[in-house]
Parts: C-alpha cells; structure tokens; sequence
C-alpha cells in the first residue's frame, strides 16, 4: 500500500514535470518560426547590404509572455500550465479573445507522454529517462511546428539525431552505435530516393528536405532495423487522416455551396506534413517494441 501512495506521489511528479516542460515547448512552437525567419531576412539583408534598421530583439526568453491578440502581457499565474487556461475560462483576461486550445493540449501531451516513458522505462537511470524525455520534446515541438508552418527546422531534426547517436554511444540505448550510425544514413538516403522517384515519375514534391532530416534522426535514435516499421506505421495512419479529412471537406462543401473556386484550388494543393505522422509511428515503435 506505502509503495502505491508512493508510486502516485512519483506519477504526479512526473506529471507536473511534463506541464512545466510543455509549457517551454509551448514557447518554442509559437516562437521558433519567428526567430528563424527573423534570422532569414537578416542575413538577406546583410547579402544585399540592405540598410534597412536591425529588426527587434526576439528570442525564447525575451520578449516575456503576451496575448497575441492584444499584446498585454502576462502575469505568472495567467502563464501556470492548465491552470492559467482553466481559470481564465480559455480567454484572454484583458480582451477577452479565445486563447488557441493548442496550448493545454500541448501541455497535457507532454505530461501524458512523459508518464508514459517513465512506466515503461522506470528501471532505467534517471539521467537516461532525461534523454527518452528530450526525444518525446523533440517529436512534439517538431510536428506542432510541421503542422503548423509546414517546416522542419534543421536546428530542431539535428540536434534530435546528434542527441540520439550520443545516447546509444554513451548509454546502451535502444540501439548500438552501429546500427545508430546505419541508422541516421539510411533514414536520410530512403526517403531522399522516394522524393526523387516520387519527383520523376510524378513531377510532384512529395516529401520534403525536413523530412529525411527527421526520419535520419528517427533511424539515429531506434537503429536502422525499426525504420521500415516507422515508415510502414507513419503512411497507414496519413492515409487515414488524409482520407478522413477529404470527408470532413466533402461534407462541409455540402453544406457550404458557395465556397469558390480559389479556395478549392488552395485545399488541393496545400501539402499533409508528415512529421506527426513520423513521430506518431516512433512513439508506437519505442512504447511497443522497447
Ligand atoms: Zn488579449
């Protein structure tokens, strides 16, 4: 009975954990972009010698937290996880305006994910439960941020695979070295050969450069051998979602008869990120078979 309370008291721990790190991923889904095109259009600038002003300091921590709506800023209880949500009843306190329900989601993903990781790898050392944690963050700010602007972002697929070589070197892992190393090169040069196919055959993108990225790091975390799972898993459920949501279009161009041609044009040619895909078929994998 003690190593019950015991074991809930570690659980909620771990939860609460899980809110507070959610919470920062929060932070660089909604910046991250930001920062990164800043950088973009400063180093055009630069190479044009445009003498245009330098443009504002943005980074993760600076500016501190406001509405996006009305760019009040926020006090520390508005910025609690959850509860900052729950008690100003999903809107903002100044203006009123709905706050995304992203954010909670986000927050209650990674708490859930997060205890998850620690059931079923609670007799590994703490320090490797950090690094499992990282490649959970590393998943979910990746796909939030696919989904979202359909980028994936170098610095965040990189360091995801340069993080996972290092954990099955220096740890015994979820792979050996090897098969890390084999791992990262084939997860790249797969899915590089499909784009191109994809690309002669059907003079279409589908896939881009992020995505080798992503899948290389995949293959650096889980070994070479658990990639065509990944792969497998990863195309099953986008089909799914894909088919799902040419329902979802269906049914509301229905009802909606008026919507015009333009806007139809713009759905069909807007590209399905893949990255939650990728990452929703690693987690299966990892949870599954480790
Ligand atoms: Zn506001």
């Amino acid at each position: 009975m003690q190593s019950l309370s015991h074991n809930l008291v570690f659980l909620s721990l771990i939860f609460i954990f899980g809110l507070i790190i959610g919470s920062f991923l929060n932070v660089c889904i909604y910046r991250l972009p930001k920062i990164i095109k800043n950088q973009w259009l400063q180093d055009c600038n630069d190479l044009l010698k445009n003498k245009t002003k330098k443009l504002a300091k943005f980074n993760l921590a600076y500016p501190p937290s406001t509405c996006p709506a009305c760019h009040k800023k926020l006090s520390i209880w508005q910025n609690i996880p959850i509860i900052g949500f729950l008690w100003q009843q999903g809107k903002c306190h100044y203006c009123q305006k709905p706050i995304s329900y992203i954010y909670p989601a986000i927050e209650l993903l990674t708490a859930s994910l997060f205890v998850v990781v620690f059931l079923k790898f609670n007799n590994l050392p703490p320090i490797e439960l950090l690094f499992i944690f990282a490649l959970v963050s590393f998943l979910i700010v990746i796909s939030a941020i696919d989904f979202k602007t359909q980028y994936i972002f170098d610095i965040l697929s990189l360091s995801m695979l340069w993080v996972g070589l290092l954990y099955n070197t220096i740890f015994t892992g979820f792979a050996t070295p090897t098969d890390a190393i084999i791992g990262a090169v084939a997860g790249y040069l797969s899915l590089y050969i499909v784009y191109w196919l994809f690309k002669i055959i059907r003079n279409k993108e589908g896939l881009g450069y992020g995505d080798f990225k992503l899948f290389a790091a995949c293959g650096a975390w889980l070994g070479y051998q658990h990639l065509p799972s990944i792969l497998l898993i990863a195309s099953i459920s986008g089909i799914i979602m894909a088919i799902l949501i040419l329902m979802i279009k269906k049914i509301t161009k229905v009802k909606k008869s008026t919507e015009n041609k333009e806007n139809k044009e713009r759905l069909q040619d807007s590209k399905i990120p893949f990255a939650p895909y990728l990452s929703f078929a690693t987690l299966i994998i990892l949870f599954w078979l480790f």
